[in-house]
């Protein structure tokens, strides 16, 4: 192994990601080196090209950008344990502080310091990824490298999804980007009755119907309470999983629920947002916001099913050498495809 390694890097406060030579990460006594198989390009990666104002804001330059990743350990510190050297893995990109109270209660994901790979630390886009011990998950042989790598935006669906009792219900989801469809699938998979999707994109319509068993709904071309009547729905949907950021979605979600629903919301609004708070209090909704994945029942979770049958792989629509990652993140600019994996190998 030479001591340089290939880097997708923020280089300089402007648009654009850059392929530099980085020397690979020392690691401490806790900490393991991955050498990275494959990433997935993630919405907050086209934020960090674009330099938007969040980016601007949050991300220090340079830095190795990146987050979606599977590889397999190459070098660990002197004291990890219950992990071995040629070892497939995924892992957390939330690197959490462990003095707060959340983090003593075992609530890792609720841990004010968490700090992020390839947002405010080093990331995954790169030959060579250094992580804590206590980040990595170990992936079964039936999870391959390019699922591996889209675990981390899975673990956002699974992780809103599973925010309420789903078992029988009616469902909508708001949004069908890659995590909105992933959630779909999360759903119809756990026993909800009927799943609705929307988009305004017919694209991304016509990828949630190929990847799972989910009505697909243009609401600029159909009405919500029309589909709610066609599919014999009473009052509503039991729960909604917002994953547009958009404000007009949570209008529209809120109006099709039924009094007394629940909302997970993942979808980050541009912004404040203008909210018909009053509406949300007469239909006694309740809301939870969600961040991340809980660590680790999410991630346990999630592998347990997709050992038992959940089948995400055609949300991936685009498989490209890094070499083209120019074209992969202008693919993803698009906003038509489902998730772009990138191959390091
Ligand atoms: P995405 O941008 O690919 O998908 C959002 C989709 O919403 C798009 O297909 C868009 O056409 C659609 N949309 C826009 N307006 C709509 C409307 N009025 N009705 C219905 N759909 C509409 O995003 P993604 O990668 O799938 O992520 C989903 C959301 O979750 C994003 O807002 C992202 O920022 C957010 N996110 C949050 C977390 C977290 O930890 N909270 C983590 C990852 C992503
Ligand atoms: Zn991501």
């Amino acid at each position: 192994m030479t001591n340089q390694m290939k880097a997708l890097v923020k280089a300089r406060p402007e648009p654009g990601l850059w392929m530099e030579e980085r020397p690979v990460p020392e690691i401490g006594p806790e900490d393991v080196l991955i050498r990275i198989h494959k990433t997935g390009i993630c919405g907050t990666d086209i934020h960090i090209w674009n330099w938007d104002d969040w980016a601007q804001r949050t991300v220090p330059v340079p830095l190795i950008t990146g987050h979606e990743f599977a590889g397999e350990i190459v070098d660990m510190g002197r004291n990890v344990e219950g992990l071995a050297i040629g070892q497939r893995v995924s892992g957390e990109g939330h690197l959490i502080g462990k003095s707060s109270r959340q983090s003593r209660a075992g609530r890792f994901h609720l841990d004010p310091a968490t700090r992020g790979i390839g947002v405010n630390e080093p990331g995954a886009f790169a030959e060579y990824l250094r992580l804590p011990a206590f980040n990595v998950v170990p992936l079964p042989d039936l999870i391959d490298d390019e699922i591996g790598a889209i675990l981390d935006p899975l673990g956002n669906a699974v992780h809103t999804a599973l925010s309420f009792d789903l078992v029988g219900e009616d469902v909508l989801v708001t949004g069908a980007g890659p995590i909105g469809i992933m959630a779909a699938a999360v759903a119809r998979h756990v026993g909800a009755r009927h799943v609705v999707i929307t988009d305004l994109n017919s694209d991304r319509l016509a990828l949630a119907a190929r990847v799972a068993d989910v009505v697909p709904v243009n609401p600029k071309e159909q009405d919500l309470a029309e589909i709610v009547s066609e599919l014999g729905m009473k009052q509503g949907f039991d729960v909604g999983l917002e994953m547009s950021g958009n404000q007009a979605a949570l209008d529209q979600k809120v109006e099709a629920m039924v009094m007394g629903g629940r909302i997970a919301l993942l979808g980050i609004p541009p912004g404040k947002s203008p909210v018909d708070w009053s509406r949300i209090v007469f239909k006694a909704i309740t809301i939870k916001g969600v961040y991340g994945r809980e660590i680790f029942e999410t991630w346990y979770k999630m592998i347990a099913m997709l050992e038992n049958g959940l089948d995400v792989r055609a949300v991936i629509t685009h498989r490209l050498s890094v070499d083209d990652f120019r074209k992969g993140f202008e693919i993803m600019r698009g906003g038509s495809s489902g998730k772009v994996v990138l191959d390091w190998t």
